[in-house]
C-alpha cells in the first residue's frame, strides 16, 4: 500500500495494487499521482480542448515530473 498526494487535488490517497498506476508508483516514488477522478476529468477536459487521446496524459505527466 503506497500513499500519495494527488497532484491535482491535493488529497492524499492510498494507492494499493488494483490501481492503474499502482506499478508506476512503486517503481518511481516521485512520479506524479493523479487520482482516478482528477484523471478522468483531466482526460475529458483534454479531449474536449484538444482532441488527443487520453493515453497522450499519461506520456506528459512523466515530463511534468
Ligand atoms: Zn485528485
Amino acid at each position: 500500500m503506497l500513499k500519495k498526494k494527488c497532484y491535482t487535488c491535493k488529497k492524499v490517497f492510498e494507492i494499493d495494487h488494483t490501481d492503474l498506476q499502482y506499478q508506476k508508483i512503486k517503481a518511481n516514488p516521485n512520479a506524479l499521482y493523479i487520482c482516478k477522478k482528477c484523471n478522468q476529468s483531466m482526460q475529458v477536459e483534454a479531449q474536449l480542448n484538444t482532441g488527443l487521446n487520453p493515453d497522450m496524459i499519461d506520456k506528459h505527466t512523466k515530463f511534468l515530473k
